[in-house]
């Protein structure tokens, strides 16, 4: 799995709605590559503050900041 792969699933990552072989796959490639692990643990803390707030949807423009941010630092780590 590369990084991008990784970032497309992003968000059933943090749904947990990825299949069992999907999941394994990812946590093999958590434990070689930092930089994921650290855009996982970064937006499961961020959403977990605006569930905090009840908002459930992260707004737009956040999330594609976001998304914008972490496809920015792939490219540099690569
Ligand atoms: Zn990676």
């Amino acid at each position: 799995m590369k990084c991008s792969e990784f970032l497309v699933m992003l968000d059933e990552v943090i749904d947990e709605s990825i299949a069992a072989e999907t999941r394994a796959e990812i946590e093999t490639h958590l434990r070689k590559c930092g930089h994921c692990e650290v855009v996982l643990d970064t937006t499961r803390k961020t959403i977990e503050i605006y569930r905090c707030h009840e908002i459930y949807e992260l707004p737009i423009d956040v999330s594609l900041r976001l998304h914008d941010a972490i496809m920015e630092r792939c490219k540099k780590a690569q």
